[in-house]
């Protein structure tokens, strides 16, 4: 026995090995950890920040059923406290590193110590991918979002810029034009490179603008963002834009780098898996947001972390 502590105030007493260790605590992990217990296994949480993850990023939740709306942080407290009432154990350390080969999976925790278990399930999610412009860090949730689906509707009848110019930027900009006033889509290169379908979708809505071969140099406001400073990257000129939002979407970073050269990832350095969250490698499980998919919320994080452990019950551990 042995007690992990990363400067959390949350002890956890921590054995060497489990039937399942599930590497974040966001919702797609804690909610593979309740499942397992009620699939009579023993499951470990190993989360290197903060329980929940990516939601506490969110000021509002309101797509999560049973609350019209919650904070982010107020959900993922719940989320993790409903697995210690199941007395999942958590441990606040980052895994470095993992041993995939064989039928017991290993990983490595940034402090040296290995732990075991036959199956894995890698849930640490994804971050999505910051512009770099001044005042961004400050502005975020306060006029800066990263998820249209999540916040657009703080912005009805508003100006707003959407940034990125592929599929991704024109379809969210395409949810968004049902309720702001004007989008102004900025793109970095000479054309869009999202699908001309979509492109044809989001004209037809009358209201979108486009300025080409242009990133943002900085943003700035009071209390909320009031307008950003855009650069053409061929004149240098910057122009100012007064705007009420802005979205970025520019790409996700899925946390998955611990994962090179052990398992496959695709281009982007999501995990591909099967329809049961199975990756290439038996008892190894990919759920959530670092997973090769297209629709990244919690109630699909939540979703692939069930389906990973009713199928890991009913392959490794149903004798
Ligand atoms: C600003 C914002 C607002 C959003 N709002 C909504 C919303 O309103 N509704 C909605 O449905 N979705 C929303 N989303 C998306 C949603 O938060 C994600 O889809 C969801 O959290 C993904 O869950 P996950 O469990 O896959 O990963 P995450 O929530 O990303 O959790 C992964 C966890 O793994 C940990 N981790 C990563 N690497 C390691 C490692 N090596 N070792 C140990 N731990 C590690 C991380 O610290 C993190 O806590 C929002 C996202 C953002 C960014």
């Amino acid at each position: 026995m042995e007690f992990f502590d990363v400067g959390s105030a949350k002890k956890t007493d921590i054995k060497d090995r489990y039937d399942v260790i599930i590497i974040g605590g966001g919702p797609g992990g804690i909610t593979a950890a309740i499942y397992a217990v009620q699939a009579g296994l023993k499951p470990l949480i190993i989360e290197k920040a903060l329980d929940g993850g990516q939601m506490n990023n969110t000021q509002a939740v309101e797509n999560w059923s049973g609350f019209s709306s919650i904070s982010g942080m107020d959900l993922s407290e719940k989320m993790a406290d409903h697995a210690r009432a199941f007395d999942v154990p958590f441990a606040y350390n980052e895994v470095v590193d993992v041993e995939l080969e064989g039928q017991e999976k290993a990983v490595i925790l940034d402090n040296g110590k290995k732990l075991n278990s036959r199956v894995l399930i890698i849930s640490t999610g994804s971050n999505p991918r910051d512009l770099g412009a001044k005042g961004e860090e400050q502005f975020k949730g306060k006029g800066i979002s990263y998820c249209a689906t999540c916040d657009g509707h703080f912005f009805a009848d508003k100006h707003i810029a959407v940034i990125g110019g592929g599929n991704s930027a024109l379809d969210e900009s395409l949810y968004l034009s049902k309720m702001v006033r004007k989008i102004t889509v900025v793109q970095n290169l000479a054309k869009l490179t999202a699908d001309k379908l979509l492109q044809d979708k989001l004209n037809a809505t009358g209201k979108v603008e486009y300025i080409y071969n242009s990133v943002v140099d900085s943003v700035e406001g009071d209390s909320q963002l009031s307008a950003i400073s855009i650069r053409n990257v061929d004149s240098g000129n910057i122009t100012r834009l007064p705007v009420e939002g802005m979205f970025v979407f520019i790409g996700l970073i899925p946390n998955s780098g611990f994962l090179k050269g052990k398992l496959k990832l695709n281009d982007f350095g999501y995990v591909p898996t099967d329809e049961n969250m199975e990756t290439e490698i038996e008892g190894i499980y990919a759920v959530g947001d670092v997973r090769e998919k297209e629709v990244r919320q919690i109630v699909t994080a939540a979703a692939d972390g069930a389906i990973a452990i009713y199928h890991a019950a009913r392959s490794y551990f149903d004798e």
